[in-house]
C-alpha cells in the first residue's frame, strides 16, 4: 500500500492547485482523478465555453463592424472548426496541468477514489484493478455535475452543458431551461451564431444574484440578440421526439430543436463512501466545512463545488484548495472571502462584494456611484457605450463594499474593484488614484467621484 501525507481526490481547479501547493510545502502528495485532469472548469466549463464565446463574439462583432467603418460583408463561420479549436486548447491546458503536477513531484493516479476509512482510500482504475492508498490527510475536491431533474425526458435532444459542448453542429433553435449564469452564457453564445434561443426561467427574473438595473441591461441586450426570455413560470410538460423538444410556458407553446438544461449543479459525492470516513453530507448532498475548509473529521478537508454554500466558481475552488493545503502544512493562512464573479454574456458582467440590493437588505446605509459608458471617451471610441460601472460604499465610512460592471471588458474591469473591496479602500481614495486615459477603467474613478458629487464628466445631480 502506498502512503502519503496528503491525497487529493479530484484534479479540477480545487484539487490540482491544492496538490501543487502541498508539494511546494514539502508534503508527499498524490492526486486521484477519475476522468480528465483539469476537472469541469478546464474540460467542460470555463475554458471550453470561453473559447467558443471568443469565436462567437468575433463573428458577431465582424457582422456588426459597419458602424466602425469596417466592411466585413460576407463573413461566415465554421462551428465544427470552432469546436476543434476549443478541443485543442482544452487538450493543451490539460497536458499542462499534468506536467505541473509531475514537475512538483505529485503522484498522479487515474481512477475513482472511495473512502475505506478516514485514512485509507481504494482507487478503482478503468480496467477494474484496485489500488489502496494510506494518507495522513485527504482533500475532497470532487466538484459537481449538471443537475438533470427527473421531469426531463431522457432523450438525445435533451442536453446538459457538457454534451452541448461536445456537439460539432449548432441547432436552428434551442430552448434553454434555466436563466442563471450558465443558461444566459449559452443563450448569448448560440444567439450570436444565429440560433433562435428561448430561455425559460421559473424565478421572477434571470440571474437573480444581480441588481435589477444590471439585469435590465442584460435582458435588453439579450433581446437585441433575438433571445426570447420567459420568466416567472416553469416550462411544463416537456417532451421530446425525433424532430423537436416541446413544452408549455403559462399558456404558450415552446419548442426547439434541442433543449439545454441549465438548472444547477449537483455535488459529486455519490460513491465516495463518505460515511466510512465519518462524514455526513447535508440534505443537498454537499459536504459541510468550517471556515478553514475542514470537515467534521480533522484530517479531511473539502473544497470547491462539492462543499456546502459553494460559490461554484473555479477561482474560489482554487483559493480554497490552496488554503487547505497550507492548513495541512501547518500554516494558518486565512481564507479569502472577497470573490469576484464574472459572467460571459453579451454584454459581459463582473461583480464583487455586496450588491446594492444585498447591502440594503442587510440594513446598511450605502451610497451608490454609477458611471455610464455613454460618458466614457474610450467606450465611444470602441463603439461600446452600452454599459456602466457601479460602486456600493458604506455611507458612514466611505469604504467600498461592492461593485458591478456591465459592458465591454467588464470581466477584466472587475479585478480592480475586487482589490479595492478586499483592501478596504474608500471611494475617496479610489477617486484620487490616477487612471490612465482613455481607458474603460477610468469609469471606476468617475463612479467613485459620483458618490461624493465630484464627478467631472457627468452633469451635477439636480438638488
Ligand atoms: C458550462 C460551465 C461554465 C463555467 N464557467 C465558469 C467560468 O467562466 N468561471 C468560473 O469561475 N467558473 C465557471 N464554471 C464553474 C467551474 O467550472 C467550477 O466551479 C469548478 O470547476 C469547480 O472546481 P472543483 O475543483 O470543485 O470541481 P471540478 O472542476 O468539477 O473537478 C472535480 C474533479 O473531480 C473528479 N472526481 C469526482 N469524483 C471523483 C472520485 N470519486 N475519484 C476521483 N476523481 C473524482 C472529477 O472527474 C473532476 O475532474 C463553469 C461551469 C460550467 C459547468
Amino acid at each position: 500500500m502506498s502512503s502519503f501525507d496528503l491525497v487529493v481526490i479530484g484534479a479540477g481547479p480545487g484539487g490540482y492547485p491544492a496538490a501543487i501547493r502541498a508539494a511546494q510545502l514539502g508534503k508527499r502528495v498524490a492526486i486521484v482523478e477519475q476522468e480528465a485532469f483539469g476537472g469541469t472548469c478546464l474540460n467542460w466549463g470555463c475554458i471550453p465555453t470561453k473559447t467558443l464565446i471568443a469565436s462567437g463574439d468575433l463573428y458577431h462583432r465582424a457582422t456588426h463592424a459597419a458602424a466602425l467603418g469596417v466592411n466585413a460583408a460576407g463573413v461566415t463561420f465554421d462551428y465544427a472548426r470552432m469546436v476543434a479549436r476549443k478541443n485543442e486548447i482544452v487538450s493543451r491546458l490539460a497536458k499542462g496541468v499534468q506536467m505541473l503536477l509531475q514537475a512538483n513531484g505529485v503522484t498522479l493516479i487515474s481512477g475513482r477514489a472511495r473512502f475505506v476509512d478516514a485514512h485509507h482510500l481504494a482507487v478503482q482504475a478503468a480496467d477494474g484493478s484496485v489500488q489502496h492508498l494510506e494518507s495522513a490527510n485527504v482533500i475532497i475536491a470532487t466538484g459537481s455535475v449538471s443537475a438533470m431533474p427527473g421531469f426531463l425526458p431522457n432523450h438525445p435532444r435533451v442536453l446538459d452543458s457538457r454534451s452541448f459542448l461536445d456537439r460539432t453542429a449548432l441547432p436552428a433553435s434551442l430552448v434553454i431551461l434555466g436563466g442563471g449564469i450558465i443558461g444566459c452564457e449559452f443563450a448569448c453564445l448560440a444567439a450570436q451564431l444565429g440560433v433562435r434561443v428561448t430561455v425559460v426561467e421559473m424565478l421572477e427574473d434571470i440571474v437573480m444574484a444581480l441588481d435589477p438595473d444590471v439585469r435590465r441591461l442584460l435582458k435588453r441586450r439579450m433581446g437585441l440578440l433575438g433571445i426570447t426570455v420567459l420568466t416567472g413560470a416553469p416550462l411544463t410538460g416537456i417532451a421530446a421526439d425525433d424532430t423537436q423538444v416541446t413544452g408549455r410556458y403559462k399558456d404558450q407553446a415552446v419548442s426547439g430543436d434541442l433543449l439545454l438544461a441549465a438548472v444547477g449543479r449537483q455535488p459529486n459525492t455519490i460513491g465516495l463512501d463518505l460515511a466510512r470516513a465519518g462524514i455526513a453530507c447535508d440534505e443537498r448532498g454537499q459536504i459541510p466545512v468550517d471556515a478553514a475548509g475542514r470537515t467534521c473529521v480533522a484530517s479531511i478537508f473539502a473544497v470547491g463545488d462539492v462543499i456546502a454554500g459553494s460559490t461554484q466558481l473555479a477561482h474560489a475552488a482554487t483559493a480554497q484548495g490552496v488554503a487547505a493545503a497550507a492548513q495541512i502544512a501547518g500554516l494558518d493562512t486565512p481564507r479569502e472571502t472577497v470573490i469576484p464573479a464574472c459572467i460571459f454574456t453579451t454584454p459581459e458582467i463582473g461583480a464583487v462584494g455586496l450588491n446594492e440590493t444585498q447591502a440594503k437588505a442587510e440594513g446598511r446605509t450605502v451610497k451608490v456611484g454609477i458611471f455610464p459608458f455613454t460618458a466614457l471617451g474610450k467606450a465611444l471610441a470602441a463603439g461600446e457605450t452600452d454599459g456602466f460601472v457601479k460602486w456600493i460604499a458604506d455611507a458612514a465610512t466611505d469604504c467600498l463594499l461592492g461593485a458591478v460592471a456591465i459592458g465591454a471588458h467588464a470581466t477584466e474591469l472587475i479585478a480592480e474593484a475586487a482589490l479595492a473591496v478586499r483592501s478596504g479602500t474608500t471611494a475617496a481614495e479610489l477617486g484620487r488614484a490616477i487612471h490612465a486615459h482613455p481607458t474603460f477603467s477610468e469609469a471606476w474613478m468617475e463612479a467613485a467621484h459620483t458618490i461624493h458629487g465630484t464627478c467631472l464628466h457627468l452633469p451635477p445631480r439636480k438638488r
